[in-house]
């Protein structure tokens, strides 16, 4: 049930808890704790021991609001029991001489310390005791993901409450084979030693047990999906011997030769394109190792065979980019393409093919006869969204590409339906982006260098701020703004006589289509030297002439991430640098960055992000992934493994375990589905 139909209260947090990913009963269920506080010692009141942590119960036989030297409000209470009586201050809460009441019987979990020569507890978490269990103090208790307005205290007290009142509805649903054979406790035990843990053993077992479920489940859900989709027919499969003179051709005219690797996933694809079941395979491959091309041999094959082709891209400047690339290729073969996104549209009647932004799937474009439909950048469409596409066509071939390097075990998880084709090579020639960590002391050298080539080269530069937080907030912007105007001001701003100054650009995701339209023209015709962006750059602009960036904080990033920023430069034939910036002193964080001038696939580095968990993670390759694990890790890849097996090993039998199939409806589709 979602929780802002449960009454007023719930009403009022609901934007809050969405925040935090809870929308329904359920999802607070699967809040998981991200730490518990150890409250466990509980102790009598003269045992306590300076500096410990500690939970102490007895009476409160006093408790008042004083103030403080500098005006500021505390409140004093006194608590004792059966040995003696302890001083409990807190600062600025004054409420609390509300819900405290003198006599009451109370629990208080925190630190005891000397303060002006007594033994004072400071600042606790209190609970009133009355019959139920304590779930704040005196045991472990689970401190939450926060945020504004809802605290772990708080989400404590729902929790408990569903807990209590629905344990009989936590129904095991799992086959006891897999219970025994993986060692897993039972699912209701799970759910409530997770949250209200007796001890630390327990909290672990319980969150082995859900992890294994939630990949369990993603699995599973996935291998339906295969085979529903494997059961739904393409009107039309695609003739490919029949037209390898023309794709042959095709190729023959391009500027360059394909890769192996391109090669490869050619055929790949076109096997799947002449089945009758739809394709449905993602496209894996590093920014610049040629998917488009590869995409665009697709697209002249349903052509060939009388079909329409649909190219989506996720932002309006890579369907503009897409439009070009693709006319070119396409047109000298008679191909009419058209464009659509939500602020232009080409009114081609009729064409071929059809590039732009998921505008194309709403603005009553008939497709008369769809028969591929390929997306860039693939996480950024939902479930939803290809379900649209797909009801377009008659279950048209589908072929989602992305320059994610995403880590193939993950892959197969994530999106465990498709079938997958990676790109692990570069074209040939493709000189390698140099790359140095830059210490703090040597930033001043760096400009200046980056200056001088800026002049004797015209190459252009990249400057990508620090992300502030994960999406792009007005805080990034203003981080972004104001390092322009600094590098502006006092950096790039002395030209030697006779000579012009650089100029300076500023690119972010709170600018309008047409700004930043605007912005890119100019650097892409040389009107600006140095173009300072927020990470929004990471979406693929294609700048030939862009050779160096640089990328502050880049501790913040994960390897995977740098790698994909890195490659906005190395597109044209000038050597090209990626500077990362960073001020950490940490020696780890320094090794893990310093991976970065050693490998050139994303694929590699992505593992190494895996395997290396630096901070970076956060905002790194698992960004996305994130939204689709709550409980369990990517980095877990022994469990991943083990689990795929045990759900390819039930799946054909999946009929024969009712309670097994009914959870697997149930279970959010959202959760399982990349978007
Ligand atoms: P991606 O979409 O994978 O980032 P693109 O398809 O945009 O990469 O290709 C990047 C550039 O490389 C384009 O200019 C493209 O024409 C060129 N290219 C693609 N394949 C090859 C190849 N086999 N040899 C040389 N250049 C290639
Ligand atoms: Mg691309």
């Amino acid at each position: 049930m979602p929780v802002e139909k449960a009454g007023r209260i719930y009403k009022m947090y609901a934007r809050r808890l969405e925040k935090l990913g809870i929308k329904t009963f359920e999802d607070f269920l699967y809040h998981i704790p991200s730490r518990y506080d150890d409250f466990s010692l509980i102790s009598k009141i003269n045992r306590v021991q300076p500096g410990e942590v500690v939970t102490i119960q007895g009476t409160v036989s006093e408790i008042n609001n004083e103030f403080t030297k500098n005006f500021k409000k505390l409140q004093r209470a006194e608590i004792a029991d059966d040995t003696g009586t302890i001083e409990v201050v807190w600062f600025n809460q004054p409420y609390l001489t509300k819900v405290i009441n003198k006599n009451d019987k109370i629990s208080l979990s925190g630190t005891v310390d000397w303060f002006s020569r007594k033994l004072v507890m400071q600042s606790p978490e209190y609970e009133i005791l009355n019959d139920s269990p304590t779930i704040h103090t005196g045991r472990l208790v689970p401190v939450y993901p926060e945020t504004r307005g809802i605290t772990s205290k708080w989400l404590r007290r729902q929790v408990y409450k569903l807990i209590k009142e629905n344990l009989q509805t936590f129904v095991e649903y799992l086959p006891d084979q897999i219970i025994n054979e993986h060692s897993l406790i039972k699912f209701d035990a799970a759910i409530k030693h997770i949250h209200f843990p007796q001890n630390k053993e327990l909290a672990e077992k319980s969150k082995k047990r859900l992890s294994f479920d939630e990949l369990f489940l993603l699995q599973l859900s996935s291998l339906e999906r295969k085979l529903n989709w494997n059961k739904t027919l393409v009107s039309n499969p695609f003739s490919v011997d029949k037209f390898k003179n023309e794709t042959e051709n095709f190729l023959n005219r391009l500027p360059f030769k394909l890769t192996s690797a391109q090669k490869r996933v050619v055929e790949e694809i076109f096997k799947d394109l002449s089945k009758s079941k739809p394709m449905n395979r993602l496209l894996e491959g590093d920014v610049g190792s040629g998917k488009t091309v590869v995409s665009a041999i697709g697209m002249y094959l349903a052509f060939l065979n009388g079909f329409q082709s649909v190219l989506m891209a996720p932002t309006e400047i890579l369907a503009q980019q897409h439009y070009k690339t693709i006319s070119k290729l396409l047109e000298p073969f008679g191909i009419k393409i058209g464009f659509a996104t939500g602020s232009t549209k080409t009114k081609l009647k009729k064409f071929d093919v059809m590039v732009g932004t998921h505008a194309v799937l709403e603005k009553g474009i008939n497709f008369e006869k769809l028969g591929l439909v390929v997306i860039d950048e693939q996480q950024r469409f939902g479930v939803e969204q290809r379900a649209i596409i797909r009801s377009r066509g008659k279950n048209p071939h589908l072929l989602t590409m992305t320059a994610t390097p995403i880590p193939r075990t993950i892959a197969l998880t994530l999106y465990g339906d498709l079938d997958l084709s990676i790109l692990d090579e570069m074209p040939i020639g493709r000189k390698q982006i140099k790359t140095w960590l830059v210490p703090p002391e040597k930033r001043l050298n760096a400009y200046a260098w980056i200056e001088k080539e800026i002049k004797t080269t015209k190459s252009q530069v990249f400057i990508v701020c620090p992300f502030i937080e994960e999406s792009e907030t007005m805080q990034t912007v203003k981080a972004a703004n104001k390092e322009f105007e600094y590098l502006q001001k006092n950096v790039f701003k002395n030209p030697p006589a006779g000579e012009a100054s650089l100029k300076l650009g500023l690119l972010h995701g709170k600018m309008k289509a047409k700004e930043k339209e605007e912005v890119l023209t100019k650097f892409r015709d040389g009107k600006i030297d140095i173009l300072v962006a927020t990470p929004v750059v990471e979406v693929g602009i294609d700048i030939p002439n862009a050779a160096i960036i640089v990328i502050e904080a880049a501790e913040r990033f994960g390897l995977a991430q740098l790698h994909q920023l890195r490659g906005r430069v190395g597109r044209g034939d000038k050597q090209s640098y990626c500077l990362l910036f960073t001020e950490s002193k940490n020696p780890q964080t320094l090794e893990r960055l310093k991976a970065m001038e050693k490998h050139n696939f994303g694929a590699e580095l992505a593992e190494l992000d895996l395997k290396l968990r630096g901070p970076g993670e956060i905002y790194g390759t698992m960004q996305h992934g994130r939204k689709f694990l709550k409980i369990a890790s990517f980095y877990d890849l022994d469990l991943i493994k083990r689990v795929r097996l045990a759900a390819e090993k039930i799946f054909p039998d999946l009929n024969r375990y009712p309670k097994l199939s009914e959870k697997l409806k149930t279970i959010n589709l959202k959760k399982v589905s990349p978007d």
